[in-house]
């Protein structure tokens, strides 16, 4: 795989994939502010390593789900505003995606200056299932470039027309941000250093349990809290009362239990929860042994015995993965687990990751010192993709 380091950029159009898809929310006078400006800074390394070397940098980037036509809420024109003010520098905007605008936009830019296109999934045929329709967009976006970098993480588990098709169709590189995102997840999946612990919480369960099947070959321990849990204490013959459950998953998870046991990986469940009598801050809310969760009340994170036995787990660890709150974060009296574990893992000595986009935003609005992680991964999907095992179009289309 080439990185940007390997490409002569100077005085060249460089069209750079970033991931620009961050939370947006209204500010009231019609306005959308940028809640969490994370992803963007994430691809400040290789767009200024370009800009510094003379490239013409074109950025690609979507935002949301429009469904292939134009809707004005999810219009970039706050990310270009965001990108320039983090940058120094004005970033040229192009009203449309591969049209009259983005064709002006492109070759009015001199060395060194940044343009964006506007949503690229305001164009149906990003995320076609057809591959000539991909082509057809990607052959757009390619004459607008003499070289193509591939720097968003969070779309490389995608074959998309932007991700995909257009790398190959130009000279292509890894950007900073994708090349240190694989280089982490390889190590982790290939050569962790031990004891090695994954967590995994949140509540997308059965997103995960591909996951876990695949770990179960290579972890000491698993750790397991948040929503997820509770389908495991079920299959476990435990009563869950209102808690998350998916109850079609629960002959998988038994399956899991009994494989976990037979590979001797340490499979760590909370012993205590907090439960409420609703999904709300001001529920009438306690703490109960896990077995002891009755009918009606709902588990919404992990108990105070919990956290000190999950922080027992990780104090010797080498390496760890974490992936998915240990519980409603976003409502305080449901945010301690999240926390506690959050600082445990910022006190390990060794390679940890964080991985998925609410275990991100956990960490930041918990006020945890992201410093205190290796790394925090941009890219929630692809990177559980690549924890499962399976090849990602975007990163194998690069190691032609
Ligand atoms: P990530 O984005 O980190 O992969 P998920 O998307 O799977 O995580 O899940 C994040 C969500 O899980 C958060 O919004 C959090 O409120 C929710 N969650 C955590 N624990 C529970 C629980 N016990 N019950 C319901 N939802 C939960
Ligand atoms: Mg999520």
């Amino acid at each position: 795989m080439l990185t940007i380091d390997d490409l002569d950029v100077a005085g060249r159009r460089v069209l750079v994939r970033a991931d620009f898809n961050v939370p947006l929310e209204d500010s009231g006078d019609g306005t959308r502010v940028i809640t969490d400006d994370g992803r963007i800074r994430a691809a400040l390394p290789t767009i200024e390593s370009l800009r510094s070397r003379g490239a013409r940098v074109v950025l690609v980037a979507h935002l949301g789900r429009p469904k292939g036509e134009p809707k004005p809420e999810l219009s970039l024109v706050p990310i270009a505003a965001r990108l320039s003010e983090l940058l120094g520098v004005p970033v040229s905007f192009a009203t449309d995606v591969t049209g009259t605008s983005a064709a002006a936009v492109v070759a009015g830019l001199g060395d060194g200056g940044v343009a964006l296109l506007e949503n690229v999934r305001f164009d149906s045929r990003e995320t076609s299932k057809d591959p000539g329709e991909r082509g057809a967009l990607a052959a757009e976006l390619a004459s607008f470039a003499d070289l193509f970098v591939s720097d968003g993480f969070g779309v490389v588990h995608r074959e998309q027309a932007s991700v995909t098709d257009v790398a190959r169709l130009l000279p292509h590189a890894a950007g900073r941000l994708v090349l240190a995102e694989v280089e982490v997840f390889r190590k982790v999946l290939t050569d962790p250093e031990r004891p090695y612990a994954v967590v995994l919480g949140g509540s997308k369960v059965s997103d995960k349990l591909g996951v876990i099947e695949n770990l179960l070959g290579s972890v000491d321990r698993l750790l397991i809290g948040g929503g997820m849990c509770f389908t495991f204490l079920a299959a476990m013959g435990h009563e869950v009362g209102s808690s998350l459950l998916e109850v079609d998953q629960i002959e998988t998870v038994k399956g899991l239990i009994a494989s976990a046991s037979a590979k001797r990986v340490e499979l760590v469940l909370p012993i205590d929860v907090v439960v409420a009598q609703a999904f709300s801050a001001d529920a009438l809310h306690k703490i109960v042994a896990s077995d002891c969760i009755e009918p009606g009340w709902m588990g919404l994170d992990i108990g105070p015995n919990t956290r000190a036995l999950f922080a027992s787990r990780l104090a010797d660890a080498r390496t760890v993965v974490w992936n998915g709150p240990m519980g409603v974060f976003e409502m305080p009296p449901y945010a301690e687990g999240t926390r506690a574990i959050a600082v445990a893992i910022t006190e390990v000595d060794g390679l940890t990751v964080v991985g998925g986009g609410d275990s991100a935003a956990a960490v930041r609005l918990l006020g945890i010192d992201e410093s205190g992680f290796t790394h925090i991964s941009t890219g929630g999907g692809a990177s559980l993709e690549f924890l499962e095992g399976r090849t990602l179009p975007g990163i194998a289309v690069l190691e032609d």
